[in-house]
């Protein structure tokens, strides 16, 4: 990482944890970022990889169960994410990567694995898949308002006494039914694929603000009309 005033974009293990285009995370933090006019550095950190500690904004996908654990793994074994989280860097973890950055998830065959350990969550698995399109009601305290994404997890998840749960759920299935996705400080997960970073701009920019400050307000565009375009569709299902 080379340049100091850039906002950091760190994408842990696309290699490992990247479904139903999670890239796209990256890609619309990038874009929102330099719509007004912050530059940016995205580094793309693969499983072989020491993880920089330096970042500003962490992301890490979903990923099936097997890529799931390796991926757990290396992260515990490198420390990197997890030494970035102490010093106060934003994380922000869809499904797989959400279970993994909790204190501890169940494998395939429902064992308790460790987790990273920077989410006070615990996953264990559902008697079902959670499949389908899924809405759910922001803490209001976040200013971000209505989510929306596409789930696809066997994972249920528990929330501690030091995180929040990140929303109500409306519909879909979530953490437990109830509510959906857990914060911790700038420390964020989320069961939402979609990717929910394009499918909710407001999300995005809860991420940059936690970053920068305040932000200038964009012109309403493309990723809004998603937005309510998927929030109807998912409610009219
Ligand atoms: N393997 C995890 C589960 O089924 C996460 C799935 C995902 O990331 N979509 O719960």
């Amino acid at each position: 990482m080379t340049n100091t005033s850039a906002l950091r974009i760190v994408w842990i293990y696309p290699d490992l944890l990247s479904t139903y285009g999670d890239r796209g995370n990256v890609l619309i933090l990038q874009r929102r970022a330099e719509l007004r006019g912050i530059p940016t550095e995205v580094v793309h950190v693969h499983s072989s990889d020491a993880v920089p500690e330096q970042g500003d904004i962490y992301l890490l996908g979903g990923g099936e169960d097997r890529p799931q654990i390796l991926a757990a793994e290396r992260l515990r074994a490198d420390g990197g994410l997890a030494r970035a989280a102490a010093r106060g860097a934003c994380v922000f973890a869809v499904c797989a990567g959400y279970q993994i950055i909790g204190e501890s998830y169940g494998d395939d065959e429902a064992n308790p694995l460790p987790g990273i350990g920077i989410l006070d969550i615990r996953s264990g698995r559902g008697q079902a898949r959670a499949v389908g399109e899924i809405v759910a009601d922001v803490d209001p305290s976040l200013g971000v308002g209505r989510i929306t994404g596409f789930e696809n997890h066997q994972g249920r998840t528990e929330i501690g006494p030091s995180a929040l749960p990140l929303s109500t759920t409306v519909r879909g299935v979530g953490n437990d039914d109830r509510t959906e996705g857990a914060y911790q400080g700038q420390v964020l997960g989320t069961y939402l694929h979609g990717p929910a970073l394009p499918r909710n701009p407001q999300l995005a920019d809860l991420l940059l603000r936690w970053r920068v400050g305040q932000l200038a307000p964009l012109p309403q565009a493309w990723g809004d009309r998603l937005h309510e375009e998927r929030l109807s569709a998912a409610l009219s299902a």
